[in-house]
């Protein structure tokens, strides 16, 4: 394993198949720009590597969700076009101009008092997005006249560049009307304000279910990591996706457990026959939810191992056949879209969904990049 590391439970990237993706998602929509969102470190990957990566295969943009992610980008070298998606605290104005970061507009309010916090921005100006609320009612404006507004405070500010309109949709990953309408309502607006030089709406969801002619550019996460936002979107998807992670870990210890033995925290796992069990070393401070008990994850040679009684905060059991020894690989998720380890298994297990199984990636597991 790597000499960087201790402890053999890795996060395996591959970043041949973010390319692929990107290939395959861009050449969807081939002449508009290319957003690659990289919030919450890359969806849990490791936003500096894959954004080295995808600025190395020519994307030259990219969204993150805080001010703080995108300093981070910068201090690690990354120099491509920035946007935070969500609005920063207006006193920290001064700061996304010194590292020429673009900010987003929810309302006339926050733009007043963010270009009120401006101090000096030595000649560097910053750029805005106005975000528009086309129905998810989270963030965004909802009318013309306050989207005018703020374009017209935007051109008489010494500081201010309007440089994109953009809004997010609700449910493009369902099939329903829903992201037709939410369009409709965002394009209404673009027909009648000024338009700045990026106008933006899909997300992944939105790749795969609308054209939206009047954008040109899309905001894409999930599916540049090789995953569909749903069953639906996944089942109207001309192109493949490769998915990017493997969850690998190797075993540190075995017990044989005679019947009516347990394991584990509370015991609740007690054998009803001489098994034997695994220790592997991933828990649930790695994002391995208590929750999973039961989840099977493989050995290398396919087998599949049922995690037994309670998972503890650096570990989980298996129970294994008799052969499996210290040192055995196993896997946990594979980049492979039907196996039971899959990503979408892994998170249907506990009820939720890949975005947030990701972003649950802990942080202590290293991340390693092929
Ligand atoms: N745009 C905004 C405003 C978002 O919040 C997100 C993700 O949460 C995205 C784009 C990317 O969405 P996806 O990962 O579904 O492509």
């Amino acid at each position: 394993m790597s000499e960087k590391y201790y402890r053999d439970t890795i996060v395996d990237v591959d970043l041949a198949a973010i390319g692929h993706n990107y290939k395959a998602v861009s050449g969807m929509h081939p002449d508009k720009t290319f957003i690659a969102v990289i919030k919450a470190n890359a969806y849990g990957l490791g936003s500096t590597a894959v954004a080295e990566y995808l600025s190395h295969i020519g994307v030259d943009f990219f969204a993150v969700g805080t001010l703080d992610e995108a300093v981070e980008l910068r201090m690690h070298g990354i120099r491509e076009k920035i946007l935070i998606l969500g609005p920063i605290r207006p006193e920290d104005m001064n700061k996304a101009i010194k590292h020429r970061i673009a900010v987003t507009a929810p309302s006339y309010e926050w733009l007043k008092r963010a270009e009120q916090a401006i101090e000096d921005d030595d000649g560097k100006g910053v750029w805005v997005h106005i975000k528009v609320n086309s129905g998810m009612n989270r963030l965004g404006v909802s009318n013309i006249k306050e989207v005018n507004q703020m374009i017209a405070l935007i051109e008489a500010s010494p500081y201010l560049t309007y440089e994109g309109l953009f809004s997010h949709l609700s449910s493009a990953e369902v099939d329903s009307e829903r992201p037709f309408k939410e369009y409709g309502t965002f394009k209404s607006i673009i027909s009648q304000v000024k338009k700045p030089q990026f106008v933006h709406v899909q997300n992944s969801a939105g790749a795969f279910h609308l054209e939206a002619d009047e954008c040109n550019a899309m905001r894409i996460g999930l599916s540049l990591y090789g995953y569909y936002p749903s069953d639906f979107i996944a089942g109207i998807s001309p192109v493949e996706l490769k998915p990017s992670v493997g969850l690998v870990t190797h075993v540190v210890d075995t017990h044989v457990l005679q019947e009516g033995e347990g394991v584990s925290y509370g015991l609740k796992y007690i054998a009803d026959e001489k098994v034997t069990i695994a220790t592997l070393p991933i828990g649930y401070a790695d994002g391995f939810l208590r929750s999973r008990t039961g989840y099977k994850v493989a050995l290398e040679d396919g087998t599949s191992c049922p995690v037994v009684g309670t998972v503890c905060m650096d570990y989980i059991m298996i129970r294994v056949p008799d052969h499996v020894e210290l040192g055995d690989k196993v896997h946990i998720i594979t980049p492979k879209r039907h196996s039971a380890q899959s990503m979408e298994s892994y998170s249907d297990y506990v009820d939720t969904i890949p975005y947030e199984s990701m972003c649950k990636l802990g942080r202590r597991l290293p991340r390693i990049y092929h």
